[in-house]
């Protein structure tokens, strides 16, 4: 028989697993998760052949949140950043969660009840036996209610419209090495456009005594002063030759 003649609208076709298999995960094609990784809106955002794989891909490790260098993950990071400097966690649900960091599996009060509010941050989970447990998330909010935070100018190198990325340099952290940004938080916050961010000195906020560039998360990004001339040899470089 002919399949193309009588198509079955929700037979097994539809979450057949696509032509290139991707090696990390039982969900995607390679194509999709290489999107979903360079998407805030993960796999199961990107336009899907078929409504039905939408399940199918919505937990996909490749593009998770909670795995590192993913666009959904580097905008956790600065969500977390945010929550922890800006507006803090009540003292109940912050003494909770300091209280999970520490239980290492023994049980813990919540007389004002704020496990469920933990959980919907993502601070928090519940194992399969019931225990509530602190997330890699809720550690890393509690890292960042006390790591040091500076002011550093941040020279963005190139864009990446494609991957909707940026190669900058955090000046406060390291003179010389690139680090990957999202493009669409330095332009939200900078109000700089793409076309106008390559070469331009910014300011931000960094936790500078990270030892890795994708432990760097920026706030509070905004177009720097003018620099003065020959203060950097990246600047004014076209105009004098
Ligand atoms: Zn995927």
């Amino acid at each position: 028989m002919n399949d193309d003649e009588f198509p079955e609208p929700f037979g097994p076709q539809h979450v057949a697993p696509p032509s290139k298999d991707c090696p990390n995960c039982p969900c995607c094609s390679a194509r999709l998760c290489e999107r979903g990784r360079q998407s805030v809106m993960r796999c199961s955002g990107q336009p899907l052949r078929d409504d039905s794989l939408m399940q199918l891909v919505s937990g996909c490790p490749c593009s998770a949140e909670t795995t590192e260098g993913t666009h959904a993950w580097r905008l956790a990071q600065i969500k977390i950043t945010r929550h922890a400097t800006e507006r803090p966690l009540r003292t109940p649900a912050a003494l909770l969660l300091r209280a999970l960091e520490s239980a290492d599996g023994e049980d813990v009060d919540d007389p004002e009840d704020m496990l469920g509010m933990l959980k919907a941050y993502g601070y928090a989970a519940t194992t399969a036996d019931g225990r509530p447990v602190i997330t890699p998330f809720g550690r890393r909010y509690l890292e960042a209610r006390t790591e040091q935070r500076y002011a550093t100018p941040v020279h963005v190198d190139s864009v990446d419209l494609e991957a909707r990325t940026a190669q900058v340099v955090v000046i406060g952290w390291h003179v010389e090495q690139r680090v990957t940004v999202l493009l669409d938080q330095l332009v939200s916050e900078s109000g700089l456009q793409p076309d106008r961010l390559p070469g331009a000195f910014l300011e931000a906020e960094a936790n500078c005594r990270v030892e890795t560039g994708d432990g760097l998360v920026l706030t509070k990004i905004r177009v720097g002063p003018d620099v003065p001339d020959g203060a950097s040899p990246d600047v004014g470089q076209g105009e004098a030759r």
